[in-house]
């Protein structure tokens, strides 16, 4: 299938693209990699009258260090992020979470702010991002605020972005060195989505953890943070027991919707499983 016709328009400034959508409301899209939003207006999910490409603006685009944080530009693809010396080496959960991603096709185009702004629960930067602490800048026409990630999914394809906001960069405070991570993801072959998936940062002080982030992918209409298995986790060690309590209590969270990767009792038993494996591989990853 084709999409509907649609008018194309290529600013060469994050300025140029504000104005753009300012002037042209909610006739127009933003498009980024088209990976998600393409197959949706094919499928006439979405009929925007024009498209804004953001491809050919420069700062929205990279990845750099400033003091203690990570900055990412939106349109960095996640072949990009992939092959970011300073991703791969300091926030190595993204890389690994970036390559679970799809297939090197969409990996290519596919860019990091598209899908966090899609707001897709099988999207796998959201719980990334949560588990990474990761702030957004969010530009518009009264200029940029910053916003939390953990917070930031409302709901189904829902988001904090206004329709005059662009989500123009990522910022992710650099994980304090020997913490360990990983991004569990179950999917049935390559270039599925995840049937559950668990993200892990977490810091070992001696044999306890002294610090945990864990957030959930595709369990629930949005990525979530499992605060009361952080909770339980904190102080004690990584042994068969405190797995055990850590996974009831993120099954006790989940709220998956049963498709064709499974059921909802079959996702939720996944999760428990996904986050015993991501807290042990972190763990053993950690150094104190
Ligand atoms: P687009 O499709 O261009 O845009 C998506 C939406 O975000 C649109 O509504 C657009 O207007 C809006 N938008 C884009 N950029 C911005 C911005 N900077 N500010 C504000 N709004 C913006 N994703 C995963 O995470 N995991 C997977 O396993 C996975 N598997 C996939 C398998 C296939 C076969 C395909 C086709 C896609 C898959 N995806 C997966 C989705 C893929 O990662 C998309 O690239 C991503 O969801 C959207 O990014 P994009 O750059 O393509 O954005």
């Amino acid at each position: 299938m084709i999409p509907p016709s649609f008018e194309y328009h290529a600013p060469r400034s994050i300025g140029e693209a504000l104005s753009l959508l300012a002037s042209l409301g909610g006739d127009a899209k933003l498009l980024a990699g088209g990976h998600s939003l393409l197959p949706m207006m094919k499928l006439r999910f979405a009929q925007p009258e024009h498209l804004i490409d953001l491809a050919r603006i420069p700062d929205l685009r990279g990845v750099r260090e400033e003091g203690t944080s990570l900055l990412i530009g939106a349109m960095t693809t996640e072949a990009e992020l992939l092959a970011s010396p300073l991703v791969r080496n300091k926030v190595p959960l993204l890389a690994e979470g970036a390559a679970s991603i799809a297939d090197p096709q969409v990996r290519s185009r596919g860019t990091v702010g598209g899908d966090l702004s899609h707001g897709d629960p099988g999207n796998d930067h959201p719980a990334l991002m949560i588990a990474l602490d990761a702030s957004f800048v969010l530009t518009g026409p009264k200029g940029q605020r910053t916003v939390k990630a953990d917070g930031y999914f409302l709901g189904l394809y829902s988001t904090q972005l206004a329709p005059d906001e662009i989500l123009t960069q990522i910022r992710i405070p650099v994980p304090a060195a020997g913490s360990g991570w990983s991004y569990q993801k179950l999917k049935r072959k390559t270039g599925d989505f995840a049937t559950a998936a668990t993200a892990v940062q977490l810091e070992l002080k001696g044999a306890n953890v002294a610090k945990v982030a864990i957030a959930l992918t595709n369990v629930a209409p949005t990525a979530l943070k499992a605060r009361a298995a952080e909770a339980a986790l904190t102080g004690k060690p990584i042994n068969e027991t405190s797995l055990g309590e850590a996974a009831r209590l993120v099954m006790s969270i989940c709220k998956p919707a049963a498709d064709q990767r499974g059921d909802a009792e079959y996702k939720t038993a996944m999760c428990g499983e996904m986050t015993r494996r991501a807290l042990l591989t972190a763990a053993a990853r950690a150094k104190d």
